[in-house]
């Protein structure tokens, strides 16, 4: 096991990662004593939630689960939610656990954050994007039907618990999106963590519980260094040290739009944006083109897609990135890499290059 600390301005709090660790009851032990509520999604009350009682000391009746999937993430559930707590009378020392991908953790979270003004939560992530991106960072909240994640809260976990081996029931496609975020970690910030991913990658591939882990560490520790300078994304009016964390995202946002939130989950959506991002930046001069290459040859391997979808054009693009929240004052930003290995953000880049990477 492995166990990373979190610190923030006024505290810290544990990741522990690792096979097997739902059965491990002496990591829950902060919670010991204290009144708590499950929340989980109907996928995973099945497959964990026993588990997870188990461990926690906690009759498996004090749980809810919610239908799968992000139309989940909505005020009504959070309603829901609030009327469970308070017709049980749970305490403000009482604890939430989000038990599921990011769509419970982000629900949970802010359930967790506006109960009587704010209680504890822990996060016992499911998914491998979850595992390395939405329990980390202290971001949650739901979705209105103007806008995705528009609802929320900042509002820290207490702990949060990572078991590998959840990862051996999640469908492939799932677990290959999570490691779009991986590999992303890599390009952003870390070469020779994109030089480990590409060695052991075959390892990732087959659920090996040691590669997990420290993938699963590494992308925690990077997120979490990068949250640490900018906990609230405000340093530089948002073009800080966190909006980083977005490499291919904007790209990526503009698929997901493009066809509707339906096709393409968003770590599909994110790997493409990744080589987009590469592609921009080889033509920029800003990269190596052998570089790009090598980045576009690892998201390919991962069995992840590299391409836009065929209609989703430059003119396309600019079209959708007009209501981009990451648009500040109607100048096109984006993460980039000067050279592989850092980024930046930048709206001073060649719109012909831009354009470029459409074709
Ligand atoms: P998800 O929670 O919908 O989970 C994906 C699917 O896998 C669901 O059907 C779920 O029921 C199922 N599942 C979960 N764990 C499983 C397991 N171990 N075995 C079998 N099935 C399992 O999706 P996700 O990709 O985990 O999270 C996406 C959400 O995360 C989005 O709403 C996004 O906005 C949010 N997010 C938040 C942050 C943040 O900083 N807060 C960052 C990134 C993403
Ligand atoms: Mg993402």
């Amino acid at each position: 096991m492995n166990t990373l600390h979190v610190e923030l301005a006024e505290r810290r709090y544990p990741i522990h990662i690792g096979p097997g660790l739902l059965s491990q009851p002496q990591l829950l032990e902060p919670l010991r004593g204290r009144p708590l509520f499950v929340i989980t999604d109907e996928h995973v009350k099945p497959l964990y939630l026993e588990r997870l009682c188990a461990s926690l000391g906690s009759d498996p009746a004090r749980a809810l689960a919610l239908a799968p999937g992000e139309t989940a993430k909505t005020l009504a559930n959070v309603n829901e939610v609030m009327g469970l707590l308070l017709r049980a009378r749970l305490p403000r020392d009482g604890v939430l656990v989000a038990l599921g991908g990011g769509v419970i953790g982000d629900l949970v979270g802010f359930c967790a954050a506006i109960y009587q003004r704010g209680i504890d939560f822990v996060q016992v992530p499911t998914t491998l994007l979850a595992q390395v991106d939405s329990s980390v960072g202290g971001k949650t909240g739901v979705n209105h039907e103007l806008g995705k994640n528009m609802i929320g809260a900042f509002h820290q976990p207490q702990l949060v618990l990572a078991d590998t081996d959840t990862l051996k029931t999640l469908p492939r496609r799932e677990l290959l999106a999570g490691l779009a975020e991986v590999i992303k970690y890599g390009m952003l910030g870390d070469l020779q963590f994109l030089n480990w991913i590409e060695e052991n990658l075959d390892a990732l591939l087959k659920l090996d519980g040691e590669a997990l882990s420290y993938a699963i560490r590494r992308s925690c520790e990077m997120k979490a260094a990068i949250v640490a300078q900018d906990e609230r994304e405000t340093v530089s009016g948002g073009a800080g040290p966190r909006a980083t964390l977005n490499l291919g995202h904007t790209f990526a946002h503009a698929i997901e739009t493009y066809t509707r939130y339906t096709e393409w989950l968003h770590g599909e959506a994110v790997a493409t944006g990744l080589c987009m991002a590469a592609d921009l930046s080889a033509r920029l001069g800003w990269m190596a083109q052998a570089d790009a290459q090598r980045c576009i040859a690892l998201i390919a391997r991962a069995g992840l897609p590299v391409k836009p979808p065929a209609g989703l054009d430059a003119a396309q693009f600019r079209n959708l990135m007009g209501l981009d929240k990451k648009n500040v004052s109607g100048r096109l930003r984006l993460v980039l890499m000067k050279p592989l290995g850092q980024s930046l953000v930048s709206s001073n880049f060649d719109q012909a290059a831009l354009d470029a990477c459409f074709t």
